[in-house]
């Protein structure tokens, strides 16, 4: 499982400058996609081989008063700082210490969760000096960063990360993958129906659910067969357990959803029609292209909606699930279980969509065959030089484009190659990630 680190502080200490930094390179790919609304408080890190997810708590308050504005923040912010791994607990080298900050380590020293301080803007400050009062807050040693300038910054996210407890079995643990299960999850905002639909799965006939012993962290596991292909529905967020049936927990957590996308190979992704494309719907979705897991789309409560509304949703799952088109789509009811049946022959799509192997030979000759189609427009200098290609994971499936030049590839380019690539692997229901390496 990822790890879950969140940036706590005071408002204008830099959070989200930090968050930006760290989040940066998965931004950049999905930055201009049409329709795309992303949470900006949420999102994927890396350092090196390790990825965690970062979450920025926006401002903290540690004593709104009943009726303030900042309580709903202050309570999402006590549920992420809750849920995650390890804090970064942000101060202003620049401000110096605040009242605010006390309140924040005393809250934080109570958790009693692993917290990394970090001074911010410290950028051109001499070591040591200005920082020592920092010390007072009784966090132990201080980092000095320059989110601004990255400085700073890649340290400190590894003493964060080397907080984690069992992180390192954790990465062994993924690495012994299943293979012939598919791990599965459903996705979506509260009351979209995810327990009803779970339920009426595990009440099939045809599907032979498996108990399994105490699983860690209130995760919902259950591996079950259909139709001799074995599944696993990983930790469903905002569902809890009660013998064979699941039903919808109160809180419903941004984080527990992440992390289920990120456990699963495939995400069925369910809308709810009476309520439309929201922006929480669009985050998640936003989130799972980010994530690069195959993904199924499910238009529940299709029962409950007259024709003329059906026409308005259609058009709006057009409009704001545009990032979305390579997925199947589905009208189901769960209620009524009606339209269930073809979300399997969708999600076994999806899943070997994800899994498909592009052997290097048949990738160089789509790759020669789509340049001698059109080639890439010349970008400044050089006309970029496609050499030879080759798979470079799955679930994404990645393809990497070797040659020289490729650095000024136009997008438009690599959405046309993108649309050769899944037509000659019949790729639906997986994002496809094209990368370029450039030799000169
Ligand atoms: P947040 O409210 O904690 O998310 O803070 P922001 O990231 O919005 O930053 C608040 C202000 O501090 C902005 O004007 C930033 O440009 C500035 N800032 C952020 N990081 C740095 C830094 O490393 N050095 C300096 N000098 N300014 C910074
Ligand atoms: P969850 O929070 O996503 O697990 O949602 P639930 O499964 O608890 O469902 C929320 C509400 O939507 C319940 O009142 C369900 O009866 C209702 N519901 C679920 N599926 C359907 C459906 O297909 N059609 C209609 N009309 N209502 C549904």
């Amino acid at each position: 499982m990822k790890p879950v680190v969140a940036l706590v502080g005071r408002p204008n200490v830099g959070k989200s400058t930090l968050f930006n930094r760290l989040t940066g390179t998965r931004d950049a790919i999905v930055a201009d996609l049409a329709g795309l609304t992303r949470d900006r408080h949420y999102g994927n890190g890396r350092l090196g081989k390790r990825e965690y997810i970062i979450v920025d708590t926006g401002g903290f308050e540690p004593d709104a008063g009943e009726g303030s504005i900042y309580r709903e923040m202050a309570q999402q912010t006590r549920q992420a700082v809750a849920e995650s791994d390890v804090v970064l607990f942000v101060v202003d080298a620049r401000a110096g210490l605040s009242a605010q900050d006390h309140d924040i380590a005393n809250y934080l020293r109570r958790l009693g969760k692993p917290c990394v301080l970090v001074a911010n803007k410290a950028e051109g400050m001499t070591q040591g000096a200005q920082l020592v009062e920092f010390f007072e807050l009784g966090l132990g040693e201080v980092l000095p960063v320059s989110g601004a300038h990255g400085q700073g910054v890649r340290s400190m996210i590894e003493t964060a990360l080397d907080q984690v407890p069992g992180l390192a079995e954790d990465e062994e643990g993924e690495a012994e993958d299943n293979t012939g299960t598919i791990r599965l999850t459903v996705a979506g905002r509260p009351n979209v129906g995810k327990s009803t639909l779970i339920n009426a799965w595990l009440g099939e006939e045809r599907l032979v659910a498996f108990d399994m012993p105490g699983t860690t962290r209130d995760a919902i596991s259950v591996p079950f067969e259909r139709n001799g292909q074995r599944f696993e529905l990983v930790d469903t967020a905002g569902l809890r357990r009660k013998g064979r049936v699941f039903e919808a927990i109160e809180k419903f957590s941004v984080i527990k959803t992440l992390q289920a996308i990120e456990n699963a190979n495939v995400v069925l992704l369910l809308l709810d029609a009476t309520q439309g494309v929201t922006d929480q719907d669009a985050h998640i979705a936003g989130y799972i292209l980010e994530s690069g897991r195959a993904v199924v789309v499910a238009i529940n409560k299709w029962d409950a909606i007259d024709s003329y509304q059906r026409e308005q949703l259609e058009r709006q799952i057009e409009n704001r699930l545009a990032f979305l088109k390579f997925a199947a789509l589905h009208r189901i009811s769960a209620k009524k279980r009606q339209g269930l049946a073809p979300l399997w022959a969708s999600i076994a799509q999806a899943h070997a969509s994800a899994m498909r192997k592009m052997p290097t030979p048949v990738l160089t000759r789509l790759l020669q065959e789509a340049v001698a189609f059109q080639a890439p427009s010349r970008g400044g200098q050089a006309r970029p030089k496609m050499r030879y290609a080759h798979q470079g994971g799955m679930n994404p499936p990645v393809i990497v484009i070797h040659g020289n030049s490729l650095d000024r590839v136009p997008d438009a380019y690599r959405r046309f190659l993108e649309g050769r690539f899944r037509k000659a692997f019949d790729l639906v229901g997986t994002p496809l990630r094209i990368e370029f390496r450039t030799s000169s």
